[in-house]
């Protein structure tokens, strides 16, 4: 950006900002989350301030351990509320139908993969498949890592990241977060006290170009909660890299029920400074889904 158009960009998000209009992108929500009715969730979102909204199906089988919808209930959602929601594409990554069903998703319009949620080595051969999916496509592959239950062998991951330069991952839960420790004890889910820099997603982050980060759930307020002055500096280091997603159930949207609006709160009082905030929260999405 040259230093005019930086000007310009830092009055608009001013102006935005003064206004309470600034747009937000949320990376990670759910159809039928625990139940959550369309309605609800088409609510939730208004009251959370949200712009625009990427809708993360289920597989056809065990709707992402939390009731959550599958492919044609976000693709419905999206075509009757036009400009506020997009969708991922999702199958279970090990069965014949991977391949087909996420391809017809894709040519359907759908702008990644996931959430990827299922008990496979994280470098499986069912995780190639959907790397070289993505890779085909240009899109996306977002995962949720959770330590011997879903996407396992965290510690391997930077050899998908190696093998598949020209693909995207984002990551997501609570072994992603978590390992922003060096110390990580890997059966402990949500770590509380402070951080030691250095950790196995610190490190995939500065070190690997495609691989972003999901700022939402529990776990990601987690990691910053728990050590503020480690946040601020993960926060201004990896400014490019951070996406904002809520991935909460609430119907609320506002309020201690609301992980995501806590969030936004977060990211708001520990980034450096506003750019970094525009960034985390509307301008690393729209770059990496190509969204406007
Ligand atoms: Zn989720
Ligand atoms: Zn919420």
């Amino acid at each position: 950006m040259n230093f005019f158009s930086r000007r310009a960009f830092l009055a608009l998000a001013c102006a935005a900002l003064a206004d309470g209009t600034e747009p937000i992108i949320d990376i990670h929500q759910h159809t039928n989350y625990h139940g959550r009715s369309d309605d609800q969730l088409v609510a939730h979102q208004h009251t959370m301030g949200i712009s625009k909204s990427v809708l993360l199906p289920a597989g056809s089988k065990y709707g992402l351990a939390a009731g959550c919808g599958g492919n044609d209930t976000v693709v419905k959602l999206a075509k009757e509320h036009p400009g506020m929601f997009v969708f991922f594409a999702n199958e279970l990554p090990d069965i014949p139908a991977a391949k087909p069903v996420i391809e017809k998703y894709l040519n359907a319009g759908a702008i990644g993969i996931g959430e990827q949620k299922f008990h496979v080595e994280c470098d499986s051969p069912a995780m190639c498949l959907i790397a070289d999916i993505a890779k085909h496509f240009d899109v996306p592959v977002l995962m949720h890592f959770q330590y011997q239950t879903y996407n396992l062998g965290f510690e391997r991951f930077h050899k998908m990241l190696e093998k598949y330069p020209t693909v995207n991952f984002i990551g997501h839960a609570q072994t992603w977060w978590a390992n922003i420790d060096k110390n990580c004890q890997q059966a402990v889910l949500y770590p509380k006290g402070p951080v030691t820099p250095g950790g196995i997603t610190d490190r995939l982050l500065s070190d690997y170009p495609n691989m972003y980060g999901d700022l939402s759930a529990g776990s990601g307020l987690n990691a910053f909660l728990r050590d503020e002055d480690n946040a601020r500096d993960f926060l201004k280091r990896h400014q490019d890299k951070l996406l904002f997603g809520s991935d909460c159930e609430d119907t609320a949207g506002a309020g201690p029920k609301c992980i995501g609006s806590q969030q936004i709160a977060t990211v708001r009082r520990l980034a450096p400074d506003p750019a970094a905030v525009r960034k985390m929260l509307y301008g690393n999405a729209s770059r990496l889904l190509k969204i406007t």
